[in-house]
């Protein structure tokens, strides 16, 4: 298989008919632990993929900026008058916003030449539209000879997400995309923004990561979304703290008792117990017992499942056979209504378990899930300056 950055060193030429000046690559991520703790200022365990997206850039010779996918069959050109929220639309307003957001913030971005591949699969809650984003940065970046401090870099992102493109989406990918490092997980406090990299060595414990996708997407995930950030939101204003990562796990059944509302009451259940699963898994990965982690990722499906209701039939089914299968652990991954389980095995049952799930979904009547093996790898990188 042709990897992106091969592709997009070769579309550039094909495309603009010279060399690039520079190719920047930015990974996928998934989540290990800390689903919906984000806006709630708590703690979130990402890596990053092996999968990327490359950004192959150059000058321009005009004032205007051009971009162009693999993935797309257009070319997109915009110049400064098209910098505001929401003008380009589609795909290549990640790639307009970025640009945007660095003019905003005070940066000289050098009009260029842009060409996109990547192997992210999109729209299934590996980010890769933060893998496009912080892939867009960097190449601005590093063309245009300015330095962004990674979480100043991260804040970028999130403000092409949610003020350019219309994203209500925090920090986490971002981050995760900018600040990994290989064999290590990121343990990111979403308040003060204190980052860790945590020893994450699948391999030496003898354990594989499965990523299965269920290629299911809800229609109504954006509106299921923004009404469970209104429920935590309720949740911390019931409890006079400024938000839910305030409540210790350990006061978690007083604070219970003084929610009336059954769905706000078991929100803030979930939040409450997952930071606190994120902080566990923190420290039995510290102490190098990967494998002992596995009941934390099952116990944050469940209360995904039950307390959160962010999961569908697909994302249920799948955790239940990776279980029924052996699997360690297994828990959706990403914001929920769909997307991607990541399931706990020995690194030679990891097929074995990827089919259980498959003939789980046929026997359904479910669409085939896709899967593969996840390894820790580097954030943002600029892969070569010809
Ligand atoms: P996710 O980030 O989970 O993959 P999103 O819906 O947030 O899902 O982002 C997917 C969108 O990002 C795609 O529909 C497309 O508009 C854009 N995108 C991501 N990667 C690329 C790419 N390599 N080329 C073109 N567009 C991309
Ligand atoms: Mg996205």
């Amino acid at each position: 298989m042709t990897l992106p950055e091969g592709t997009a060193e070769e579309l550039f030429f094909d495309t603009y008919g010279r060399a690039p000046e520079g190719l920047w690559a930015s990974p996928g991520r998934v989540n290990l632990i800390g689903e919906h703790t984000d806006y709630n200022d708590g703690f979130v365990l990402p890596f990053a993929l092996p999968e990327r997206t490359v950004v192959a850039a150059a000058h321009a010779e005009g004032p205007q900026w051009t971009v162009r996918s693999d993935l797309t069959a257009e070319t997109v050109h915009f110049g400064r008058d098209d910098l505001v929220p929401g003008k380009i639309k589609g795909w290549a307003g990640y790639v307009a916003g970025v640009v945007w957001a660095l003019v905003e913030a005070g940066h000289q971005v050098p009009p260029a030449d842009l060409m996109v591949s990547s192997n992210v699969p999109l729209g299934s809650g590996l980010s890769s539209s933060h893998a496009l984003e912080c892939a867009t940065l960097t190449a601005l970046a590093g063309l245009g000879g300015f330095d962004i401090p990674g979480m100043d870099a991260a804040k970028l992102v999130q403000r092409t997400e949610n003020l350019y493109v219309g994203a209500a989406t925090g920090l986490m990918d971002q981050a995760a995309s900018l600040l990994c490092t290989a064999g290590h997980a990121l343990f990111l406090d979403c308040r003060t923004l204190e980052t860790e990299q945590i020893p994450l060595d699948l391999t030496g414990a003898g354990l594989a990561l499965l990523i299965l996708n269920t290629n299911t997407k809800h229609s109504h995930a954006d509106g299921e979304y923004a009404k469970r950030r209104q429920s935590c939101e309720r949740g911390a204003e019931i409890l006079g703290v400024p938000a839910l990562r305030d409540i210790a796990v350990t006061d978690l059944p007083d604070a219970l008792a003084k929610i009336d509302d059954d769905v706000v009451r078991r929100r803030v259940r979930h939040v409450v117990s997952e930071n606190a699963r994120v902080q566990e898994t923190v420290a039995l990965l510290r102490a190098g017992s990967v494998r002992e982690a596995g009941p934390l990722l099952t116990a944050s499906h469940a209360s995904m499942r039950d307390d959160f209701e962010i999961t569908v039939p697909q994302v249920d089914t799948a955790v239940e056979a990776a279980l029924a299968a052996g699997a360690y652990g297994s828990r959706m991954t990403g914001g929920g209504f769909g997307g991607c389980i990541i399931a706990l095995t020995d690194v030679d049952q990891a097929a074995s378990t990827a089919e259980a799930v498959e003939a789980a979904f046929a026997a359904a009547g479910f669409r085939a899930p896709d899967w593969f093996t996840a390894v820790p790898s580097a954030g943002a990188t600029q892969l070569r300056l010809s």
